[in-house]
């Protein structure tokens, strides 16, 4: 009501014109009694009061009718020889000085209250940036309670009767028990402590039902509760749950001095706590995440050892079994029969292809640990290319693999061995992922001081979903029908690994069902 009545309480409002109109018949009034008066008495003085009243109430331009009308009157009223012109005169002079310094003085407090609004929503938002910088600023549980508590403490923080104003944040214990995890008094020392059944506090049992802020009624709190909180000097005031991602973290509590809050007070302390759950949801989620990036790394590691260990476990039983075989072949040790022979042959295939195997495992451990040191020389790319066919002649008895003679020279400056790796791998995949049968066809081309090796398959093919997990260590995408085709998954990674150290990469083409063109790009040696 008081508000109402106000500066300038009425502008714009319904209620102007009937009470602009109630001036001027206030005004018309005064007139009546001015000329009609048996006592000689100068009651038009009086009209400055309405005259004041509208420059209060109402807008500039209802003042001005309603001052204008009153001055009319005063000029009336002396023409009719009910007032001497002096006397009219006068009255009627201090009639627009009485509106114009209403209407200011009404302007002047408007403006200074907006102003004080108007700083207080400034006040108001900066504290919510500064606490939401602190609460989120921070990953840790601890801490974001503790900066969340603390600006707790300071939106009821103010003048007043009794105790300093506090903040407490009393956390949800498994058997729905509260702990008294962090109170904060104005002037941000810490003090109470201690733990009991939620329902001993109805004020938390009504929050965490409604999810909003409820104020603590005098018999909210069971009488141990009330014990507590004497013993601890500590007063429910205002409780508000603060949820994380749908569950029920625990209270924030604020006490005012007078115990009595601001509606604003109560929705910055909503505000915070809403914050908070924010801030504690993002930080459960950053620790499930790096928990899970732990143990990813552990698993990483786990593999690189794996790979380390096996390889140079199988390296030795290989080196021998390979001696007896080049024996058994040169024939120092009795020359074989043709069935023999043919026996030995297989057994040099297998052993050949596990001989790729560990050297793909070796490299990929140290690939795991530092940058393997590269034997670089100059050599024909062709050259090398004829050498990864031969190598790779037993696993392709029927002679699938043709290459296309290059059109040019084709220098590089590279490892020989670690190339012979990479084009051994690319046909070994293709032979292998095309159990069909089909051609491999093995091309070259030199273009802008880039070579390329192309090598094509007409086998399974992959799907275009799969591209990505290829070059994985590990990674392997064959279709379940073809799950019998024994691998690694190393091949590829090792290969683009290997490509890159050089300045060279090992990029796909494929379609399912239609085969696969594997690239080896490497840069022409100058
Ligand atoms: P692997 O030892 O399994 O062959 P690679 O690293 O050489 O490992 O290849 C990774 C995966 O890429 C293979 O498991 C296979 O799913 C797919 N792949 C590689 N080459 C081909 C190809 N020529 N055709 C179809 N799929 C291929």
């Amino acid at each position: 009501m008081i508000e109402a009545l106000g500066p300038k309480a009425l502008e714009g409002t319904r209620w102007a014109y009937p009470v602009a109109a109630v001036a001027i018949l206030a005004i018309f009034a005064l007139y009546w009694v001015d000329v009609h008066s048996p006592i000689n008495v100068t009651v038009g003085a009086l009209a400055v009061l309405p005259v004041l009243a509208a420059a209060w109430l109402l807008d500039g331009r209802l003042t001005s009718v309603v001052t204008a009308v009153a001055i009319g009157s005063r000029i009336v009223v002396a023409y009719q020889g009910g007032l001497t012109p002096i006397t009219a005169g006068s009255q009627g002079i201090v009639l627009p000085l009485v509106a114009a310094a209403g209407h200011l003085a009404a302007r002047g407090l408007l403006a200074a209250r907006r102003g004080r609004e108007h700083e207080r929503e400034v006040r108001d938002l900066s504290f919510l940036v500064t606490t939401s910088q602190a609460i989120a600023a921070s990953l840790d549980l601890d801490n974001i309670l503790a900066s969340a508590t603390q600006a707790v403490a300071q939106v009821v923080h103010r003048g007043g009767q009794g105790g300093p104003a506090r903040a407490a944040f009393h956390q949800l214990l498994e058997d729905d028990r509260l702990r008294i995890a962090y109170d904060f008094d104005e002037a941000g020392s810490r003090s109470a402590e201690g733990e009991y059944p939620m329902a001993w506090n109805r004020a938390a049992v009504r929050a965490a039902k409604s999810g909003q802020i409820e104020v603590v009624g005098a018999d909210d709190l069971a009488p141990e509760l009330a014990e507590l909180a004497g013993r601890e000097h500590w007063q429910a005031g205002a409780i508000v749950p603060v949820r994380a991602a749908g569950r029920l973290h625990g209270m924030m509590i604020a006490t005012a001095r007078d115990h009595d809050f601001t509606t604003e007070e109560l929705h910055l302390v909503e505000v915070v706590a809403q914050m908070t759950g924010l801030a504690i949801g993002h930080a459960e989620m950053f620790r499930r995440e790096r928990d899970e990036a732990e143990r990813a790394g552990d698993l990483e590691r786990t593999k690189a050892e794996f790979l380390r260990l096996a390889s140079h476990e199988l390296r030795g039983p290989l080196t021998v079994v390979r001696g007896y075989l080049s024996m058994l072949l040169d024939g120092s040790v009795g020359n074989p029969d043709p069935t023999t022979t043919r026996m030995l042959d297989t057994v040099q295939g297998k052993v050949s292809e596990m001989d790729r195997l560990i050297t793909q495992m070796l490299e990929a451990a140290r690939l795991e640990e530092a940058r393997p040191m590269l034997k670089l020389e100059r050599f024909d790319l062709g050259d090398v290319i004829e050498e990864a066919i031969r190598r790779m002649a037993p696993l392709d008895p029927e002679g699938r693999v043709r290459l296309e003679p290059p059109a040019t020279e084709l220098p590089v400056e590279a490892d020989r061995e670690r190339l012979l790796t990479i084009l051994t791998n690319l046909i070994g995949n293709a032979l292998k992922y095309s159990p069909d049968g089909g051609e491999v066809t093995i091309s070259t081309a030199a273009l802008d001081g880039r070579l390329k090796t192309m090598v094509a398959d007409r086998g399974i093919g992959i799907a275009t979903r799969d591209l990505p997990s290829l070059f994985t260590r590990f990674g392997r995408v064959v279709p379940e029908q073809y799950a019998t085709i024994a691998g690694t998954g190393l091949g590829l990674y090792l290969s683009r690994e290997l490509a890159r150290l050089v300045g060279g990469d090992v990029t796909i083409e494929s379609e399912l069902g239609r085969g696969s063109t594997f690239t080896l790009d490497l840069p022409a040696a100058a």
